[in-house]
């Protein structure tokens, strides 16, 4: 019977630079996903030669020059950078929030000395020295126009609850700026893998064992008696049975359709920021990597609830849960043969650069076989 040192739960970002990690120091690792293909919810699919994020967007950025070295191995990225458009009712706004966003929202508004008056006199009413909420916090940053036009309905929907009763931090992703630049990120690393993102999760896993359509639970017998340890990066509270309670997460449904039109919305991103629309944003795969093709496919992405049986995507980081989820982290501080990993094993609101951070920290405790 083949032995294996680990057996790694999970063929996403994290799981897959563990598994080309320790093959460099000499381990022999076992793959597996529930899944019927790799690459986790970076899996992206091509379809009528456009490649298609089949789990959500994801646009790389870091400002990390080691992660993005590391990342360039395995793809050579292109030069798009994300400039979303925010969709409220019948107008139409640059993200993020900055001066071409100010300027339209507010026909007196052209200079940052004007932007800066303007939303001074949006939040000076109900400023708050300490926000307690995404509310107030959103408020404080960039008054109340704003908080009503394109935060409010867009982040209700998207976490499906009052942005009173949000944490602050979320918002905090979001930039403003004073100038006229729709970069949606401060980072000085960005683009899309050239060939999609799967090509890189194939080369990272290159010449180690796969076994795709394997549940952990329904297969944990066998497998626990042909490894020696375990890195799991399902999620933690499923590991344990949901022993102290489910953890909350959020989960993302799309309606992809194929058009027999070259370009539909002009961006790859574009947020519908009223309440009244169903879905959150239209994702336009073509665009992220600057597509010609006379087809085009769309995405719209619905926010909904996480119950057992579908797959959670974003962990809800407030109070609430941080605290459950310390609970179980101090259970699994107590394991010597299994350590968690990835946005679900850790249980947090990560980007694929914060995973590579916390992948190549891990491997780094562990030493050469
Ligand atoms: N957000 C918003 N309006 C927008 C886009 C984002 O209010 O048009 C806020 C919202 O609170 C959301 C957060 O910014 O939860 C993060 O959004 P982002 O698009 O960065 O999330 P992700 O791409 O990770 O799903």
């Amino acid at each position: 019977m083949m032995k294996y040192d680990y057996l790694i739960v999970g063929i996403g970002l994290y799981g897959a630079i563990c598994a080309h990690e320790l093959k460099k120091k000499g381990y022999k690792t076992l793959l597996i996903d529930k899944r019927d293909h790799i690459a986790g919810n970076i899996y992206t699919e091509e379809i009528e030669g456009i490649n298609v994020h089949k789990y959500g967007a994801h646009i790389f950025h870091t400002s990390n020059k080691v992660v993005w070295d590391y990342i360039s191995q395995f793809a050579e990225f292109n030069n798009y950078i994300n400039s979303p458009i925010a969709r409220y009712k019948n107008e139409c706004y640059n993200l993020p929030f900055n001066m071409n966003t100010f300027s339209k929202l507010w026909n007196d508004v052209f200079t940052p000395k004007d932007a800066l008056k303007k939303i001074e006199e949006e939040r000076k009413d109900s400023y708050k020295e300490n926000p307690k909420n995404l509310e107030e916090q959103a408020i404080n940053l960039v008054g109340k126009t704003i908080y009503e036009k394109l935060i409010k309905g867009y982040t209700e929907k998207q976490w499906g609850k009052a942005c009173t009763e949000l944490p602050p931090f979320i918002i905090k992703r979001l930039p403003v700026r004073f100038t006229y630049d729709n970069n949606y990120f401060n980072d000085r690393y960005q683009g899309i893998p050239i060939g999609g993102y799967t090509k890189i999760i194939e080369k990272l896993i290159d010449g180690i064992d796969v076994r795709l359509n394997c549940d952990f639970k329904d297969n944990k017998k066998e497998l626990l008696k042909i490894v020696d340890k375990i890195i799991y990066t399902g999620p933690i509270d499923e590991y344990y049975d949901y022993i102290f309670g489910p953890l909350e997460y959020r989960s993302v449904r799309f309606e992809n359709e194929i058009l027999d039109i070259e370009n539909y919305q002009g961006c790859a991103v574009v947020n519908y920021t009223e309440r009244e629309i169903p879905y959150t944003r239209i994702i336009e795969h073509k665009h992220f990597e600057f597509g010609k093709g006379n087809k085009t496919i769309i995405s719209k992405e619905y926010s909904c609830k996480w119950e057992l049986g579908i797959e959670p995507y974003y962990p809800v980081n407030d109070d609430k849960n941080n605290n459950l989820y310390s609970k179980y982290k101090e259970l699994s501080s107590r394991e010597n043969k299994v350590s968690f990993g990835g946005r679900l094993g850790l249980f947090k609101y990560y980007d694929m650069d914060d995973i590579i951070e916390v992948a190549l920290a891990f491997i780094d405790t562990i030493p050469n076989k």
